[in-house]
Parts: C-alpha cells; sequence; structure tokens
C-alpha cells in the first residue's frame, strides 16, 4: 500500500479492527519513511449474481422479487416469516456457491418450488401456478394430482 503522503510503498499495517458498518475492516497503516499514518478500509468484493429472466433478459438478483412472490403464496397460511425467510436464506445460499455467476429464473423458481412443497402445500400449488404459468386448469389440476400423490 503506496503512503499517500510520500507516495513510498514502504507502510505497514499497525492496527486493524471492523469498520463501525461491521461489513469492512478499518486499517490503521504507519509509513516507515516518513511515518505518517493513514486508514484504509477493506471490503468483501461481492459479484452480483445475474438471473436470467424468461425472455431472455438480464436483471440483477433482487432477494425481495423472491419474498414478495414466496409471501403471496403464503398469505393466510400456517407458515411464519422466518420460515419464509430460513427458507430463502437456504434458496440462496445453493445459488451463491455455485460456480456461474448467472442463474435463469427457473432454476430459482424450481429451488424455492421444492421448498415450499414441504412447507405447506396449498402454498405450493399457488407459487407454482405463478411459477409455471400454467395455461390452463388441466395443467393446474395435473400439478395438483402429482402433489397429492
Ligand atoms: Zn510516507
Amino acid at each position: 500500500m503506496k503512503c499517500p503522503y510520500c507516495g513510498k510503498d514502504n507502510t505497514r499495517v499497525i492496527d486493524s479492527r471492523p469498520a463501525d458498518d461491521g461489513d469492512s475492516i478499518r486499517r490503521r497503516r504507519e509509513c516507515d519513511e516518513c511515518h505518517k499514518r493513514f486508514t484504509t478500509y477493506e471490503k468483501v468484493e461481492t459479484i452480483p449474481m445475474i438471473v436470467i429472466k424468461k425472455d431472455n433478459n438480464r436483471e440483477t438478483y433482487d432477494r425481495a422479487k423472491v419474498e414478495g412472490g414466496v409471501f403471496r403464496a403464503c398469505h393466510k397460511r400456517p407458515v411464519s416469516a422466518t420460515q419464509i425467510e430460513a427458507m430463502i436464506d437456504d434458496v440462496e445460499s445453493s445459488i451463491f456457491s455455485k460456480e456461474e455467476r448467472e442463474i435463469s429464473s427457473r432454476q430459482i423458481g424450481e429451488m424455492v418450488m421444492e421448498k415450499l412443497k414441504d412447507l405447506d402445500s396449498v402454498a405450493y400449488v399457488r407459487f407454482a401456478s405463478v411459477y409455471r404459468e400454467f395455461k390452463d386448469v388441466n395443467t393446474f389440476m395435473d400439478e395438483l394430482k402429482k402433489m397429492l400423490k
């Protein structure tokens, strides 16, 4: 790290601590040449996940969108917000552990459905009907039957 005062890169860290925002590390450094001190902040680089939508357009992954869909599906169902948050956390950890930085909205939808199935069957069918865009009552009934087996 170059000294901002004299430009030499002979500096060392004399103190490190978490910054107030909790997401970065604040380092106090001292220059061995001019002995001036300065501060740097170190942050984890977050690489955004890109979601490929049905129309092939890309957008940045947005948890709020997934949450919105799940909350709507769970409306007036015995599923707590904590359960929903935990479920989405689960889905996110599988999404973000992937090597690729792109995922289709369909894949996300399938993952959510897989989890919803265990939480609440009505919420599952509601979510699935929106996500898979059931064209008619028959496809909807097929899905329902598959589920009830
Ligand atoms: Zn210096």
